[in-house]
């Protein structure tokens, strides 16, 4: 797919990875509609767009969890832009806890629903909606597309992520799923793991924890948010992609 020109959304878009896909396509040329909860974040990442060379750039302040509100957004998004040719789930949360905690014996505490829930709302069932209603304008406008689930190198199982590890080992499989079932549309998915990215999500871990992490990386350092973007680039622009994770990962194995 040629950039330049196509309509791209991208959840999660006010900060973050989201914000650095933004910026990499705009400079590309795409057309982005950018989702995220917060409008401030969105204001600025638009003008960030705009800056880098975007030929339009709209804003949509949306829950990706909530299934009435996507339905719309994709419906409003369709009508701002008349074409939809890929969509970046990107949006994501984390609410880690171990499953159990046991000292001395006595259970000190658990995982709860609310915070399986929350992270199985926005990192599962926000990707199942936005790529089910992206998928429907794509079919529905006869646009050529491109659907990306953001996983993460946890969707192998980490420490602390039961709910975070099930999610992203979901999505994972959601893109192979659609790039069986999409592709007679003329749709192709794919999902990107990344390992660990400096954006807020990670520097908000605590220094201890961020510098034993690094050591454990063979590059030797975390990535940075335009090497996660640049992958989003080459699999838009790469037709006989599908179906496949990327791990951006830095060579690291939890
Ligand atoms: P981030 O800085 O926390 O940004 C996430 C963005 O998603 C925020 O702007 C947030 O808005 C938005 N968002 C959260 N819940 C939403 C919802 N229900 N509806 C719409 N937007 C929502 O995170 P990030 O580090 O850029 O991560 C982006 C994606 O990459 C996530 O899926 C994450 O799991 C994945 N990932 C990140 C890393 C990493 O190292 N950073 C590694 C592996 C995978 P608010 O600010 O308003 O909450």
């Amino acid at each position: 797919m040629k950039i330049a020109g196509k309509t791209i959304a991208i959840t999660g878009a006010g900060r973050g990875l989201g914000a650095a896909m933004a910026k990499r396509l705009a400079s590309a040329g795409a057309r982005l509609a950018l989702v995220d909860l917060d409008e401030q974040a969105l204001l600025e990442a638009q003008t960030a767009c705009v800056k880098a060379g975007s030929p339009m750039v709209e804003f949509y302040v949306a829950n990706v969890a909530e299934e009435g509100p996507v339905e719309a957004l994709f419906a409003k998004i369709a009508s701002d832009f008349d074409a939809l040719h890929g969509l970046v789930n990107n949006a994501g949360i984390t609410r880690d806890a171990l499953l159990l905690k046991y000292e001395d014996g006595e259970q000190v505490s658990k995982m709860t629903l609310e915070q399986w829930q929350a992270v199985i709302d926005v990192n599962l069932t926000g990707v199942f909606l936005c790529g089910r209603e992206a998928a429907a304008v794509m079919i529905e406008l006869a646009c050529e597309g491109c659907i990306i689930n953001i996983s993460s190198i946890s969707r192998h199982g980490n420490v602390g992520q039961t709910n975070y590890s099930a999610a992203k080992a979901g999505v994972q499989a959601m893109a192979v799923t659609w790039a069986k079932e999409l592709a007679r549309y003329g749709i192709r998915t794919a999902s990107i793991a990344p390992g660990f990215i400096a954006t807020e999500m990670v520097m908000a871990m605590k220094p201890e924890a961020r510098e034993k992490l690094t050591r454990a990386i063979p590059a030797t350092r975390m990535g940075e948010p335009d090497e996660i973007a640049q992958t989003v680039q080459f699999i838009l622009e790469n037709d006989y992609v599908s179906g496949r994770c990327f791990d951006i990962d830095g060579g690291l194995r939890l």
